[in-house]
């Protein structure tokens, strides 16, 4: 374990982003949200169209996808020094699936980012079944300090994931981040806690899943209904109850004990856009969270990577 991870965990129970990010950039560093207007296969019709149930189609767009990225990044910028001061910018591609199309639009993407003057770091989201050689290829070479490539994975459950059309298995997941390592790139793992038909067996099974893959980063989300989402049609009927608070927050105490020390955890819990939150409510209240996972957490005992590596059999 790196003296980084160490102290982190020393003293927040956790390896957290902004920590080793301090230690990247030499000061604290801030998201810049950047909208390239890719779209994504469970969208578009070349998978499905209904997306994943718990997506709407807003896919985390910011809604600036027609300005260049050099426009939206201004316009982000000047909030982002006012409010934080002398930080490190860090640009994030985390509408639809950014590697999604012909390997020459994000060799465009990337180039005009490339051409940013102050962007120091890039963190980019997308789809395991939207990446191949060329495309982690150009990825690998982008000249940035830090760069991450985010994945969902949500749950490693085949059922699980036919059952909100996520439209690929586990395996392709693995593949993926088989193959980003290979290229030198840290992914970042998207999991989610509370998905339909899952108890906490289902949890720990994910959880280990990823640990058991050279995965470098972890992003957790519990599932919230969001205004538009097919999700919502069922939580209406009463066909899906989100997962309490306290349960979560005992999930995720476990969740991080079973990951490796070294693992930056760059979430702890869903990030809903305003307006679009449905349910549960506590989901909308970022510090009440947090608290009831450090209280969990407390109560269990349990720092990062005391429960890693998991026993065997
Ligand atoms: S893969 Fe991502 S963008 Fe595509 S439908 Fe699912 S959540 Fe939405």
């Amino acid at each position: 374990m790196d003296h980084v991870s160490r102290d982190a965990i020393r003293t927040r129970g956790h390896h957290a982003l902004s920590v080793r990010w301090r230690a990247v950039f030499g000061r604290a560093a801030r998201k810049i949200p950047l909208d390239a207007g890719f779209s994504c296969p469970n969208r578009d019709g070349t998978l499905s169209k209904g997306g994943c149930i718990f997506c709407n189609a807003r896919g985390a767009g910011t809604g600036l996808a027609r300005l260049p990225l050099a426009e939206q990044w201004a316009r982000w910028r000047e909030a982002r020094q006012a409010r934080w001061g002398d930080v490190a910018l860090v640009g994030y591609l985390q509408a639809f699936s950014n590697t999604h199309g012909p390997a020459r639009r994000l060799a465009r993407v990337l180039d005009e980012l490339s051409h940013i003057p102050d962007l120091e770091g890039l963190c980019l989201g997308t789809r395991p079944d939207c990446l191949d050689h060329e495309k982690l290829a150009l990825l690998a070479a982008f000249p940035a300090k830090e760069l991450w490539l985010e994945l969902g994975l949500q749950s490693c459950n085949p059922a699980t994931l036919a059952r909100v059309n996520r439209g690929h298995g586990p395996e392709s997941f693995a593949e993926a981040v088989r193959a980003a390592r290979d290229h030198g790139l840290k992914v970042c793992a998207h999991l989610m806690a509370g998905l339909p038909g899952e108890d906490e067996r289902h949890w720990d099974a994910t959880v280990d899943f990823v640990a058991s893959l050279p995965v470098a980063g972890v992003k957790f989300h519990n599932l919230h209904v969001a205004r538009g989402s097919l999700l919502e049609t069922h939580w209406r009927i009463g066909g899906y109850e989100p997962i309490a608070l306290e349960r979560y927050a005992a999930w995720l105490a476990r969740a991080l004990a079973r990951l490796s020390p070294e693992v930056v955890v760059h979430r702890l819990a869903a990030d809903p856009a305003h307006g679009e939150l449905l349910a549960p409510e506590w989901a909308g209240d970022k510090r009440r969270v947090h608290e009831a996972i450090r209280r969990a957490a407390a109560a269990s005992g349990l720092r990062q990577g005391d429960l890693w590596p998991p026993a065997q059999g």
